[in-house]
């Protein structure tokens, strides 16, 4: 059980991100920009993470923000975000970071994940990342805020280009022809799971938080 925090003074609205991760944090702050919206890293608290014990990814991003909301007695926001491929009935799914053992070990992924689509021909190849945000007032609002995104694509049978991170080198955008590591940061992360999920969530944050 964790102690319960005091809320910080001042700003108008503060919204708690019950996130570790600096990438997401960063990638948060950049596109939730709402102005009159402060965005506080859990850490920066004293949270820490919670067991990720859903079978859903909305279950989890309401586990993350229940737990900071809790912890902290302020508004949060949960995140969670996965690949799922056709061909193996949505896995890696939640178990994306850990899907070949060690959390967040890309490579191992991604070889566990080529190894397994070895024998799929191109037409089955269809996979998707999905993100789900989750905004709480309290630890007991029975109204969550929840956006979702989805970024359609296709899995490679080989790794192409150097950016992003985890899935990105063998994640392709059809559309665009390119992988996802092959894509400008900027344009990922207008065209992301995550980027569409923030922008679902962006025109609806400001109204629902207490001044
Ligand atoms: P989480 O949302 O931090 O639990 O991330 C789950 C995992 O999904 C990450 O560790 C990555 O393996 C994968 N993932 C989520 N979003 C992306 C993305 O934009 N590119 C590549 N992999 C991703």
């Amino acid at each position: 059980m964790q102690p319960t925090i005091e809320p910080a003074e001042a700003a108008s609205k503060q919204l708690v991100i019950a996130s570790g991760n600096r990438g997401k944090l960063d990638e948060f702050r950049a596109l939730l920009d709402a102005g009159d919206v402060e965005f506080i890293a859990q850490g920066e608290l004293g949270v820490t993470d919670v067991e990720e014990t859903g079978l859903s990814f909305v279950e989890n991003a309401l586990l993350k923000a229940r737990n900071a909301a809790r912890v902290t007695g302020m508004p949060a926001l949960g995140d969670d975000s996965g690949l799922c491929v056709d061909a193996l009935h949505g896995a890696p799914g939640l178990y994306s970071a850990r899907y070949a053992g060690g959390h967040g070990d890309a490579a191992a992924n991604i070889a566990k994940l080529l190894d397994a689509l070895r024998d799929v021909p191109e037409r089955d190849r269809g996979a998707r990342f999905y993100c789900v945000l989750v905004v709480l007032r309290h630890a007991e609002d029975p109204q969550p805020l929840i956006a979702e995104g989805v970024w359609e694509g296709r899995i490679l049978t080989a790794a192409r280009g150097g950016g992003g991170f985890g899935y990105d080198p063998v994640f392709l955008d059809p559309e665009l022809g390119l992988s996802a590591a092959e894509l400008d940061p900027a344009l990922k992360n207008r065209i992301s799971h995550r980027g569409r999920a923030l922008a679902a969530l962006r025109d609806r944050i400001g109204s629902m938080l207490p001044k």
